[in-house]
């Protein structure tokens, strides 16, 4: 996963940029009349998340628009103030959806790290967390597979995943994501997630909700098996067992410099220390 910066903007300026577009002056009004409780829950949001702690927040009911959410705004109001004022094209919010994109590193998702970024995630669904619609801090760009993968579920203690505006450093600085290799032709690479020595139980299991949760080991494991095809060819240029092993030493140590826990940088690291691989596995 890879962190973000939180989003150059304030909770209120998006909220009041939303409700802009509402038409008429009572719904408008109504709006404006809760803005003091939505600010005040985005505050604590931002204090929860960064001791991860969202699961403290009650979740509403699954379905009924008519539940109050906050302030006296229903859930179904809220979820609407999203679709149909920030997310729709042509509205004022919009351009705030737009620069939230914009956040992905590369247009890339930060999740998977591979997939393209096309959506914005509620990181607290809204169809159970409906305060967070418009919240910026609550909204991460990735690509549409994560963004199904990602279930709509009540946040408990136990089920938390890494909050890319808010997650420790440590997840991008220690290496946890490693692999195994199948001895085949061509080889397999298998995904698994071992925890550095010294964290914290709490992010030890968040970073593997996180892994189980959006199923990376199998999805991982197919960006790996394209690579290996064409890594097997360009092997078998480089002649020698030795020269071989320079590579893949090279490549390992250029992967993990650039991001520790990237398929790539784990599938290099694999091929690079398994004698096998490296004395003749490689070819297909
Ligand atoms: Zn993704």
């Amino acid at each position: 996963m890879k962190r973000l910066p939180k989003p150059d903007m304030k909770a209120e300026e998006v909220y009041v940029s939303c409700v802009s577009g509402v038409v008429t002056d009572a719904a408008k009004a109504h709006f404006q009349a809760c803005a003091k409780d939505l600010l005040e829950l985005s505050q604590q949001y931002d204090a929860w998340a960064a001791s991860n702690e969202l699961h403290l927040f009650r979740s509403s009911l699954r379905g009924n628009r008519k539940q109050v959410a906050a302030g006296g705004l229903t859930k179904g109001e809220l979820t609407d103030l999203c679709t149909n004022h920030m997310v729709k094209q042509g509205q004022r919010a919009r351009t705030y959806y737009d620069r939230l994109m914009l956040l992905a590193p590369h247009g890339k998702c930060p999740l998977c790290g591979f997939g393209q970024a096309s959506t914005l995630d509620h990181f607290l669904s809204k169809a159970l967390y409906p305060s967070f619609s418009v919240l910026p801090n609550n909204l991460v760009p990735c690509c549409s597979d994560c963004n199904r993968k990602k279930e709509s579920t009540k946040l408990t203690i136990d089920n938390q995943i890494p909050h890319p505006y808010f997650e420790s450093a440590i997840i991008e600085n220690e290496v946890w994501l490693n692999v195994s290799l199948k001895e085949t032709t061509p080889t397999t690479a298998m995904y698994f997630v071992n925890v550095p020595i010294g964290w914290s139980d709490a992010m030890a299991v968040r970073v593997r909700n996180y892994f189980h949760g959006l199923n990376l080991a199998s999805r991982f494991s197919v960006e790996a098996a394209s690579e290996i095809i064409s890594l097997s060819d360009f092997l078998a240029q480089l002649g020698t067992d030795q020269h071989i092993g320079n590579y893949l030493e090279r490549m390992a140590k250029t992967e993990r410099a650039l991001h520790k826990n990237t398929w790539k940088a784990a599938l290099y690291e694999a091929l690079a220390g398994s004698i096998w691989y490296r004395s003749g596995g490689w070819h297909r």
